[in-house]
């Protein structure tokens, strides 16, 4: 069935129609996806006259701050109360990026019990319950795919410009590992050609994400791959761990590790990468794999509080760095 019906986009038009409060909400730990979709859309409902906030559980990351529109983010750890009191009198919700409200962390609480209308609007397994409209489609590479979709179905390309496009390219940027994860469709780049052609200039967006780093951040990146990377032959695994200590030695902020797990799989012949990093007291840990027969969702979701796409996963471990990677070690030979 097609994502965006027209019976149910129908709806969505009738709710607009009349004055709304709407509020935009995406998971916590932003990403660019989350960032992308959620500046995308606001640009959009900001031209179409209707009143708009984007209510995040935390701040946005260094180098998704160039986006045009993310200096008006109100997010619950910086601007608690008014985040709170949006959510409260929001009529309506967009919910991006995320399938359960419990992946919006401190927000979930305020989510459950607002009266707004929740339109849900994501890419990830398993939708839950708690939406009044359910706009899922977990073959799509990213939720700002998504929601260039879901401009075309309001039959309002014509309102495309720079600032929603530059906003969703990077959200389908960033969640396709730049156009190579088996995600990618032709259709993902049609959806980019219909951006391009509304003034969406690709290198500016890739150097504007990729090349801000700082020099300290490559000396972290040296220092992970060259003394913190352990070969699992037998499991074709790589593991990159990271204390909190070796973190604040390099000046460790919000992003810098964004995309490291990802080098374990440029390795020939290795089909997981697992990322762990201690942070305020937990250990949280990354997953990528290669290819169906390489799951890493279930182990996130089995054995560490997780979950997440096929080759993608998070998860976290309560307790020491040696009994995490003691666990992972163990838990391995399941997912062989
Ligand atoms: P990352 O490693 O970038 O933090 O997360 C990769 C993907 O795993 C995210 O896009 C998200 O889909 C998923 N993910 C990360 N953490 C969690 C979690 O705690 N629970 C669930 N269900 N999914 C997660
Ligand atoms: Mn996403």
């Amino acid at each position: 069935m097609q994502t965006f019906d027209e019976q149910r986009i129908a709806h969505i038009k009738d709710l607009l129609e009349v004055k709304q409060k709407v509020v935009i909400v995406a998971h916590k730990s932003p990403d660019g996806d989350s960032i992308g979709s959620s500046v995308g859309l606001y640009h959009y409902l900001q031209k179409k006259g209707v009143e708009v906030t984007i209510c995040h559980p935390d701040p946005a990351p260094y180098f998704l701050q160039w986006m045009n529109g993310t200096e008006t983010i109100l997010n619950a750890e910086e601007q608690r109360e008014l985040t709170f009191q949006k959510i409260k009198e929001a009529t309506i919700l967009f919910c991006l990026d995320f399938n359960t409200l419990n992946r919006t962390g401190i927000l979930e609480q305020a989510l459950m019990e607002a009266s707004a209308t929740k339109i849900m609007i994501d890419h990830h397994l398993y939708p839950g319950h708690g939406f009044d409209y359910t706009f899922s489609e977990v073959a799509s590479c990213s939720t700002a795919q998504l929601i260039t979709d879901f401009i075309h179905a309001m039959g309002d390309d014509e309102l495309l410009d720079e600032n929603i496009g530059n906003a969703l390219y990077c959200g389908i940027m960033t969640d396709s590992g730049s156009f190579r994860f088996p995600s990618v469709t032709s259709h993902t780049h049609i959806v980019i050609a219909r951006l391009m052609e509304h003034g969406v200039k690709p290198h500016m967006i890739h150097e504007a994400v990729y090349d801000t780093n700082s020099f300290e951040k490559l000396q972290l990146w040296a220092f992970a791959i060259d003394q913190k990377t352990e070969v699992l032959e037998k499991h074709k695994t790589i593991l990159i761990t990271l204390s909190q200590n070796e973190l604040e030695k390099y000046h460790y902020t919000k992003g810098d590790t964004e995309g490291l797990v990802n080098e374990g799989l440029s390795i020939t012949g290795i089909k997981k990468s697992i990322f762990l990093m201690e942070q305020d007291g937990i250990i949280k840990i990354s997953f990528r794999s290669k290819g169906e027969d390489n799951p890493v969702n279930t182990m996130a979701s089995k054995y560490f509080q997780g979950g997440g796409h096929l080759n993608a996963a998070g998860g976290k471990w309560v307790g020491s760095m040696d009994a995490a990677i003691a666990k992972i070690k163990d838990v391995l030979p399941e997912f062989d």
